[in-house]
C-alpha cells in the first residue's frame, strides 16, 4: 500500500526501521485507541513487514530483497546503497520496511561508562535497556554451541577481565536472535518489534510513500506531507503526534525540509571509526578442542551454521568495543580454500568511540535536489588527531587480542573507510538544556516543538563505542512514555476528509 487510507490519524511515523517501529509497538501496547501510521519510502519485502532477509529461506528471494531495499546508485554492503559522501565514503542507506534492521547482525551490547548519557537517570535508562531487549528479542546464549568460542573468550578473558566489574568482561555478544524449537535461529527484523501490532487495523503500514515535510501550525507539527513513490500522487495527512525515525542521515534532512533548523541539527555527526583483523586459532589448540567436545559439526555433519559472536565491552580504561565473530559471521572475507576449520578462524572488529565535534555535520541544499526532490545532502568529516591516536591505540589492542587468540592471518590491523561501521549517531542528538548543542530533549521531543519527536541513532549523544541499536531502542521507548502522555494530554483525534495536493512546495 503506497499512500495512506485515511488523511487523520493519531500518531504518524516516518520510517520503519527498529525505532520507528518501536513507537509503534509502545503506543500500540500501552494506549487502547490510537490509530497508528507507519510509513516508509521503501518497499515492503515480505509479508510480515521488516521480517530480517537473513530469514529468507531461497538464496535468490534473499539477493531480491536485499536489491529492493538498496534502490538506484551504487551499493554497499547487500540492502544498503552508498551515499555520495567523500569524506565518510561508506555512508549507506537502506530503505525499505524494516529498514536496516532488515539487514543487521543483531549485535545489542549494552552501554557502558562514558557511553551512558549522563543526564538520563541510570535507573530510568535500564529500565528502557531491558525493555529494548524484549522488545528485540536479545539472547546472549543463543551460539551457546558454537565451536571454540569458549576458547576464544577464555583466551580474550585472560587478556582483558582484570580489573573490570562482572558485567563489563568478555562474554558472548546479546544478539537479537531467536532460536526455534528445531534449533535453527530466526534473526529479529522489525516483525518481531512490531510484534501483533502490525496485523492490526489500528495501525496502518503505508510503504513505497515518501515523507517530504512534516507539517508545522506555529510551533505544533500536525502531520506531513507524503508521496507515493510509484504514482507521484501527493497527500497531506493529520496527527496529534509525529515521530520521525528516518536514520541518522535522512531525518535531519526532514528536519530541514520541514523548516525545523536548530542550530545543532546535523551536526556532531558519529560514525565508529573500525579496525579488523583476522586470525586463526593454532592447530593444536582446534584439535585438542576438537577431541575434547566434538562440537564443531552439528549431528547430521553440517556446520554449525553461524558462529560464536564474542563481546569485550567499552570501559573507560579500554574506549574500544571489540566484536569477535568466528567465520560465518565474520565480516571479513575469506578465501574458500584456506583449508581451515570452521570455527577456529576469527574476526577481530574493534570500534572506536569518535571525538565528537559540531563540524564534523551533514549539512543540505536548499538550491539543489536529491533523487527523492528533498535538498541535497553533503558531508562534512574529518578524524581529529585525538582519533587518529585512538586509531593507533585500537590497532595495538587489536593486535594483542589477536596474538592472544592465535597466528594472524592479516599483516597488521586496518582502518575500514569511514562510515563502514553504519552506526552513524548524534545529528539531532539529544541534551539536556536547549544550549544550541543538541535538537531534542532527553525524551526526545525536538525543541521547542509540540508534538514532534525524533528517533534513531542520530539521537545519541555520547560517543558510543559499542552497536548503538540497543540504545536507541531504549531511547524510543523513552520517548515513547512522552507521546503516550501527550496523547492523554491533547484527548481525541479527529476525522478529516482526504486532501489532493499538486507536486510539493518545499
Ligand atoms: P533504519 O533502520 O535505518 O530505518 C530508517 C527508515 O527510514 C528506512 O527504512 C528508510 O526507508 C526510512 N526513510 C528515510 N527517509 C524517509 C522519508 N523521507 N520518508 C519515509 N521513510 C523514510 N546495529 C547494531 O546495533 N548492531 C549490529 O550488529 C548492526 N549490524 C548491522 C549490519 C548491517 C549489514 C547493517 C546494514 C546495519 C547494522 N547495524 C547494526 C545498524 C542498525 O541496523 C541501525 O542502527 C538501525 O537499523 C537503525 O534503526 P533506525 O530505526 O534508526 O533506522
Amino acid at each position: 500500500m503506497s499512500l495512506p487510507s485515511s488523511t487523520a490519524y493519531d500518531v504518524i511515523v516516518v520510517g520503519s526501521g527498529p525505532t520507528g517501529s518501536t513507537y509503534v509497538r509502545e503506543v500500540y501496547d500501552r494506549h487502547p485507541t490510537a490509530r497508528i501510521l507507519l510509513l516508509d519510502a521503501g518497499p515492503r519485502l515480505t509479508d510480515a513487514p521488516g521480517t530480517h532477509v537473513k530469514n529468507i529461506p531461497d538464496p535468490a528471494e534473499r539477493a531480491r530483497a536485499q536489491r529492493a531495499s538498496e534502490g538506484p546508485g551504487p551499493a554497499g554492503r547487500p540492502g544498503t546503497r552508498l551515499l555520495d559522501a567523500p569524506e565518510l565514503p561508506a555512508a549507506a542507506v537502506s530503505t525499505n520496511v524494516g529498514g536496516m534492521g532488515a539487514h543487521w547482525t543483531g549485535a545489542c551490547p549494552r552501554p557502558g561508562d562514558g557511553e551512558r548519557i549522563g543526564f538520563v537517570p541510570e535507573a530510568e535508562m535500564d529500565a528502557h535497556l531491558t525493555r529494548a531487549e524484549q522488545l528485540l528479542h536479545v539472547d546472549a546464549h543463543a551460539f551457546d554451541r558454537a565451536p571454540f568460542a569458549d576458547e576464544v573468550r577464555r583466551r580474550l578473558s585472560t587478556l582483558f577481565d582484570a580489573g573490570r566489574p562482572a558485567h563489563r568482561r568478555v562474554a558472548p555478544m546479546p544478539l537479537a536472535v531467536t532460536t526455534r524449537p528445531d534449533g535453527a535461529h530466526a534473526w529479529s527484523g522489525t516483525d518481531v518489534i512490531l510484534g501483533g501490532a502490525a496485523a492490526d487495523e489500528r495501525v496502518e503500514i503505508a510503504d513505497r510513500c515518501l515523507c517530504l515535510r512534516v507539517v508545522l501550525e506555529g510551533d505544533t507539527a500536525t502531520g506531513v506531507v507524503v508521496r507515493d513513490t510509484v504514482t507521484g500522487e501527493e497527500r497531506q495527512v493529520t496527527a496529534r503526534a509525529v515521530v520521525v525515525a528516518a536514520d541518522a542521515l535522512r531525518t535531519p534532512q526532514l528536519l530541514h525540509a520541514s523548516g525545523v533548523r536548530p542550530p545543532a541539527l546535523g551536526r556532531y555527526l558519529n560514525d565508529q571509526p573500525q579496525i579488523v583483523y583476522a586470525v586463526r586459532l593454532p592447530d593444536d589448540v582446534v584439535a585438542a578442542h576438537r577431541a575434547v567436545t566434538g562440537r564443531t559439526r552439528d549431528e547430521d555433519g553440517a556446520i554449525v551454521p553461524q558462529s560464536g559472536v564474542s563481546w569485550v565491552p567499552y570501559t573507560d580504561a579500554h574506549p574500544f568495543h571489540g566484536q569477535v565473530m568466528q567465520l560465518d559471521a565474520s565480516p571479513v572475507p575469506l578465501a574458500d580454500d584456506t583449508g581451515i576449520e570452521p570455527g577456529a578462524v576469527v574476526g577481530l572488529g574493534w570500534f572506536c568511540a569518535k571525538d565528537i565535534t559540531a563540524d564534523d555535520r551533514i549539512e543540505f541544499d536548499d538550491t539543489t535536489a536529491d533523487a527523492h526532490g528533498l535538498p541535497a545532502p553533503r558531508i562534512h568529516y574529518r578524524y581529529s588527531d585525538r582519533d587518529l591516536a585512538g586509531i593507533e591505540q585500537a590497532k595495538k589492542a587489536v593486535a594483542e587480542a589477536g596474538a592472544a587468540i592465535g597466528i594472524p592471518l592479516d599483516d597488521s590491523p586496518f582502518l575500514l573507510p569511514a562510515g563502514s561501521s553504519l552506526h552513524y549517531q548524534g545529528t539531532t542528538r539529544m541534551g539536556a538544556v536547549d544550549d544550541g548543542t543538541s535538537v531534542c530533549d532527553s525524551h526526545s521531543r525536538v525543541w521547542n516543538t509540540r508534538g514532534l519527536w525524533v528517533a534513531g541513532n542520530n539521537v545519541i549523544p555520547t560517543a558510543t563505542a559499542c552497536n548503538p541499536t540497543l540504545t536507541s531502542v531504549a531511547l524510543a521507548v523513552r520517548g515513547a512514555d512522552a507521546l503516550l502522555a501527550h496523547l492523554e494530554a491533547t484527548g481525541n483525534r479527529s476525522a478529516a476528509p482526504p486532501s489532493r495536493l499538486t507536486p510539493s512546495t518545499p
